[in-house]
């Protein structure tokens, strides 16, 4: 590889394109050759660093300065002072308050912060997503190229000892889901990368696919190697163009390496990976319904069981992972099992990302070690409550999530300290809340946006929601009566019992939190005709 003396890195996630990364990119390249240095600085389009809000950053190694928002007409002095004359341009750097996401990884290098532990977000942000040549660099494929080596019940094993349980929400153990797919009669298999990410306030797949689309590939491919498998997809949800684009460019380019498509590293293992843009719908999540959708029909859940590991896409044995769970692998393949093992807890090895937002000082995307708890992610990552405000309840997992009042704040987050508290891990998305935050009118959101995505297929779901939305918006504004409590309870209870899928099953989760640990605020809605906390509509006062 070429050294350069400084390597430019620019954000490209589609906040700072929006914000004229494109524009920051092409002003730094003339610059820097109009100053003769095109053959000392490297300059590449990164992914995500994990902060949208001082976005487009232009980060400059060896010393990681970060800077940002840059606009073009700052350049010519980035490029002067500190690339050509070495010294950094105070007045251009981000703000150090505040650092997320790769920002407060860089930080934790110096000490001034607790260290995240990336794995999946190891390259995103560092490398260039359009070069395979930057990602072979940084140990690309060569994961791949070890499992070529083993046996597939070898490379199955290896996962199944790693310990490593599905990101996307179950924390179902990976290795036994591809033994079950591997064992499965019925040929050709498949391998799907669920990429959808249709979980409001999540995107940490957004940021992995985008900064490391490779990563993505690799996985695939050994876990093809692994079941038996000769054809992918990956479901991306719709909106994501950027995801879809670095996606398609690397499928291309490892094709053209001979690390995907015929004769993979020169053995007769094939396997061809297809790109399948989501439509938009929430549901499409679930992997049945997006199962359906790949095959062209309504986007609607199947009736499990037989589930995909034996019936899945075209009625075939089909292995379903979600993007996190999948960026797993290579790293897993590489450094072993007891590697993997000695990060987390011993339940649930590994890391989690996490999306933070809300009243915090500091929104963003964190990767952290297993069994973190919230009360840390908040102070550590989150830089305390916005405005010194007082914590008053977080939804974790996305909409279908639980909500957590403040004494459940030091629960460790993992799969199994989480579901003893009875609470879901869920995607990973941290909606944090202040005291100022009225709980009736989030149940009332959430509820909102449930019946609008129901897919209408089952009637405790699709009539269950609309009504839950209607009793909550009564009592917001006024005119609910007692025995609401009574009924959304009952709904509660049947739309998780009743409901042919998940979201109708979780749809009451948040409303039945919410009842729980917030009773004294929601009958004081009924009671008084007063919102607490100024929020609805009926009120405009606090008591
Ligand atoms: Fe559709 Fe809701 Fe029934 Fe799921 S639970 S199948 S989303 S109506």
């Amino acid at each position: 590889m070429k050294a350069y003396r400084s390597m430019v890195l620019i954000s490209s996630d589609p906040t700072s394109m929006q914000q004229g990364a494109q524009e920051v990119f092409d002003t730094l390249q003339s610059k820097i050759r109009s100053f003769g240095m095109e053959e000392e600085v490297s300059l590449s389009m990164v992914g995500d660093v994990g902060r949208h809000d001082v976005a487009p950053l232009v980060i400059v190694y060896p010393e990681a300065v970060i800077y940002g928002p840059v606009k073009p007409e700052s350049v010519h002095l980035l490029v002067e002072e500190h690339l050509y004359k070495g010294r950094i341009v105070p007045e251009l750097v981000a703000s150090a308050r505040e650092l997320s996401g790769r920002i407060a990884w860089l930080q934790a290098r110096k000490g001034t912060l607790p260290a995240e532990k990336r794995i999946v977000l190891e390259r995103a942000g560092i490398i260039d997503p359009s070069s395979i040549e930057d990602y072979i660099l940084h140990d690309g494929y060569a994961a791949l190229g070890k499992a070529l080596e083993m046996k597939p019940g070898e490379v199955i094993d290896l996962i199944s000892r790693s310990g490593l349980r599905g990101r996307g929400g179950a924390g179902f153990p990976t290795g036994t889901k591809w033994g079950f797919v591997a064992k499965a009669p019925g040929t050709p298999k498949y391998v799907i990368c669920n990429a959808d990410e249709s979980e409001p306030g999540t995107f940490k797949d957004r940021v992995i696919i985008e900064g490391d689309p490779h990563s993505i590939i690799e996985a695939m491919t050994i876990s093809a190697y692994a079941i038996g498998a000769s054809e992918g997809y990956v479901y991306v949800r719709g909106e994501y163009v950027l995801a879809q684009e670095r996606l398609a460019l690397a499928i291309k380019q490892a094709e053209e390496m001979g690390f995907l498509g015929n004769n993979i590293f020169g053995t007769d293992f094939s396997f061809h990976i297809h790109i399948h843009s989501g439509a938009g719908a929430y549901i499409c999540g679930e992997e049945t319904a997006l199962i359906e959708s790949i095959e062209g029909k309504r986007g609607e859940p199947r009736a499990r069981p037989p589930y995909p590991t034996t019936h899945g896409l075209w009625g075939k044995p089909t292995l379903v992972n979600n993007v996190e769970t999948l960026a797993n692998i290579p790293p897993i393949m590489r450094n072993g099992a007891e590697w993997y093992r000695s990060i987390g807890t011993p339940s649930s090895p590994g890391t989690k990302c996490y999306t933070i937002l809300g009243n915090v000082n500091v929104t963003g995307i964190i990767e952290v070690p297993m069994g973190i708890t919230l009360r840390e992610v908040i102070a550590i990552y989150g830089k305390g409550m916005k405005n010194g405000a007082g914590f008053k309840m977080a939804q974790t997992g996305g909409s279908s999530g639980s909500v957590i009042p403040a004494t459940l704040q030091d629960t460790p987050m993992d799969f199994d300290s989480f579901s003893k508290a009875g609470v879901s891990l869920g995607s990973g998305a941290l909606l944090i809340c202040d005291e100022d935050t009225c709980s009736l009118d989030l149940a009332k959101v959430l509820l909102n946006f449930f019946r609008k995505e129901s897919c209408g297929k089952c009637n405790p779901c699709r009539i269950g929601t609309q009504r839950a939305f209607e009793i909550l918006t009564n009592i917001s504004e006024g005119t609910g009566l007692q025995q609401d409590i009574v009924d959304l309870k009952i709904m509660s209870d049947n739309m998780n019992l009743l409901s042919n899928c998940g979201l109708g099953q979780t749809a009451g989760t948040p409303l039945n939190d919410i009842l729980n640990h917030f009773r004294a605020e929601v009958d004081a809605h009924i009671n008084l005709k007063v919102c607490p906390s100024g929020i609805c509509p009926m009120s405009g006062r606090r008591i």
